[in-house]
Formats: C-alpha cells, structure tokens, sequence
C-alpha cells in the first residue's frame, strides 16, 4: 500500500529550525521561528502562567475527565469577552458563543467546515501572501508549502482564491487591490481576515481601510471569517488590538473569530484555541453550537484541558488578569525595541534602502522585503536563518545579536 506514497513537501518553519540545530556555528540566528524569546534568546513562560501551574499542581480538586464537547464554559465564556469587549452588543443581546478548539488552527479548521459542510460555503479567499506560505531557502531541501489556511480549506474541497495584501513595492498594504479582488467573489465566499499584527508581513488596515474593507465585505455578501492569533501584540493592549473584529460587528455583521493563546499565553504546544461565533438572533446562537458540536465530535472529540484551565484561571481573577496584561506588553514592548533597534542599526550602517517599513509594521514578524537571493546568503554566509519570504521573526533578534545580524544585512543587500 505504501511504497508509492509521495513524500509530502517539508513545512518550511520547522524545517528552517531543524538546519539551524544541526548548525555548528557558534553565531548562527534563528530568524525563522515562529515563537517569542526572551533577550536570551530563550523561550518564555509567562510568569502567570508559572504561578497558576504550580496552583494547579497541588490542586486536588483537579481531574482529568473529559471535557464537555463544546469545552470548558468558563473558558469559552471568558475568552468570548476578552476578543469582543465587555459591553459587546453582541454579548449584551446574547447574540454569540464559542467553542473550544485545539489551538487556532483547530478553531480555524472547526469554523471552515461548518461554513462548508452546513452552509455551502464553496470559495474562500486568503491573504496574499498568509500565514505559513513560503518556499524553502535552504538548497539542500526543496520544499514548497501553501500556507496552512489554504492548506486547511484545500483539505475541505473549498475553492482558494487569494486577494492581493502586500504591495511589495511600496512595502505597504495594498488596500485597493484587496477591495478589486473581494469585488469579483462569487457568492458563497468566505474571507479570512487577520485582526491584527497580520502573519507574515506585519502590516494591518488602517481603521478607515477596514472601514473600506467592511463596505465591499457587506455589498458582496462575503462572510468575514477572523483569524485572531496575536491579540495583544499590536499594540501591547489586548482591548485595542481587536478593533476590527469590533467593528464588524458593531456594523451588524455575523463573523466568526478565530482565537489562539499560542502566542499571548506562550501555551504553543498545550493547544488553547477558540472559536468565537457571533450570530443575528439569540436562536442562531443555539443551532450554530448544536452544528459546531457535531464537527468537534467527529474532528478531535474533546478539546484538552490544562492549557484552558490556565487561561480560564487568568481571565478570570482581576489580579492575575492584570499581571498577564504586563506580561504581554512586556513581549509587545521587546518586539518594539528590537524594532526601533534594527531600523536604527540599517540606517546608521547606511544600508541602501529604505527601512521605515521595520518599525511601521507590528506583531511579532517583519516582512523584511529581502529578497531570496540575499535570504540565501544570509543562510549561506553568516548562518542566519529566515524564510525565503525575508519574514523575520523580530524577537529573535536580541541585544547580543543585532549587531551581527544588521551587519550581515548591510552584506546581503549590497553585495
Ligand atoms: N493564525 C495565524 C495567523 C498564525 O500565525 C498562527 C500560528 O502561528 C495560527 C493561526 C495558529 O495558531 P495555533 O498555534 O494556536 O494553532
């Protein structure tokens, strides 16, 4: 059965990090990660996560029965508020629920079937470029990965379609060729939107372009599916960062928002996900769970439990809430500096080129503008590892190495 299976495509991220294990120099870079560090370089367990574990640990009260299929409720219930505000009308007019799933992918994959398999959703439309999308720059390995959206609804029979977003020229948002490219959606389209600190290119709609976005959104009946993976590391303010998703919704729309705790909790690997639906009427709100259910159940059944508990505990103790607040702007305001500090580097070394873009974009990547031919150099001459994109991740960049890495660019880019 097995001996003509194709080999599937390496993914790219973690094919980057394994070169760069198996890399002896004792200045490599791991540029490419898709993870916060410290300015050790190390990874960081968020301080109110280590207080709320070792609570959990003596816990007796604890188990490990299953959860409900729809998950835990003070979880879900919490972290329905957190994304769309206290005072939401959609919470105020019990107009929205959610449903745990593992990780934001898994609540991404829970929310493109159900718009697939109950409601005909046929044709979706992702960035350009998304999440995930790259080819591989190291020579010894080829590789081509579709972005993990379009993997997801290729995986679902949508048809994928993409709309322009980077404007690689102007290094900017390339706002009317987004509006152009919704404006010819057939009908039944889905659209993945990121709320905020947009992966990978860093960039997001100003509040008058989302404006914009939501006008052709609404005149071609297209369903605003929102990807909501980094809150909190915009702006370092987890109530500001979800201004879009908001606004939608103050605007009357339904959505759908897909929330991680990979990147705010630092909980990568323990799966925390929600998908936050918001509905019309109250009555929708219970056939749209009672549906969502049945795809859980038949996807993984029962989301995990501990990384929930984690968050569920922090959102819902004020203090605790408030030390996760600091813990978040403390990463927002390292990606800031590291920012500032490699944008001030490129141009004190006179890199030809304008840098500007570094310190406009937000969230934990930058979208160099690098092109393959110097990403391979990089790779190749100075042990620094990044996607072929020029995607960087900025908090892998510390005080130690940034003058190394700035230094390798001024190389890169002139040679
Ligand atoms: N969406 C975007 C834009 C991401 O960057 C990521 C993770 O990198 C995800 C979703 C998935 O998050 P998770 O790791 O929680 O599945």
């Amino acid at each position: 059965w097995f001996s003509d299976v194709e080999v599937a495509a390496a993914i790219e991220v973690f094919a980057l990090t394994q070169s760069y294990n198996e890399d002896q120099h004792p200045q490599k870079v791991n540029l490419g990660v898709g993870a916060y560090r410290t300015d050790e370089g190390k990874p960081w367990v968020l301080p109110v996560v280590r207080t709320v574990e070792s609570q959990m640990a003596s816990d007796q009260t604890l188990n490990h029965e299953y959860l409900p299929v729809a998950g835990s409720p003070d979880f879900r219930t919490a972290s329905t508020r957190l994304l769309l505000g206290e005072q939401s009308p959609a919470i105020l007019g019990s107009r929205c629920d959610s449903v745990q799933a593992v990780g934001g992918t898994g609540a991404l994959r829970i929310g493109m079937d159900f718009l697939r398999s109950r409601l005909g959703f046929e044709t979706i439309y992702v960035s350009s470029p998304t999440w995930g999308k790259s080819t591989s720059v190291i020579t010894v390995i080829t590789f081509m990965s579709a972005g993990n959206h379009k993997n997801i609804a290729k995986a679902l029979g949508y048809n994928i379609k993409e709309y322009r977003y980077w404007d690689a020229a102007a290094r900017k948002f390339d706002v009317d060729g987004m509006i152009e490219d919704l404006r010819n959606a057939p009908e039944k389209s889905v659209v993945i939107l990121h709320m905020c600190a947009h992966n990978p290119t860093g960039i997001d709609p100003s509040h008058d372009e989302w404006k914009m976005l939501a006008q052709v959104i609404r005149e071609k009946g297209i369903f605003p599916f929102f990807d909501c993976a980094y809150q909190g590391f915009s702006s370092g303010i987890l109530e500001k960062d979800p201004w879009a998703i908001r606004y939608f919704i103050s605007e009357g729309f339904e959505v759908f928002g897909a929330q991680s705790f990979s990147k705010n909790f630092g909980l990568y690997n323990e799966r925390v996900g929600n998908l936050v639906f918001v509905t019309k009427d109250p009555e929708s709100v219970l056939k749209v769970r009672s549906q969502m259910m049945m795809v859980v159940r038949t996807t993984w059944s029962n989301s995990p439990a501990h990384g929930c508990r984690v968050v569920a505990t922090v959102l819902n103790n004020p203090a605790l809430f408030a030390e996760w607040k600091e813990n978040v702007k403390t990463m927002a305001d390292r990606i800031l500096l590291m920012r500032q500090q490699l944008h001030d580097k490129l141009r004190a070394l006179g890199v030809p080129g304008n840098w500007d873009h570094i310190v406009r974009q937000t969230g934990m990547f930058s979208y160099t503008g690098l092109n393959p031919r110097q990403v391979a150099h990089l790779v190749k001459e100075y042990h620094i590892y990044l996607l072929k994109s020029g995607r960087i991740n900025m908090c892998a960049l510390t005080m130690k190495n940034i003058d190394y890495v700035a230094n390798a660019i001024q190389d890169a880019v002139t040679n």
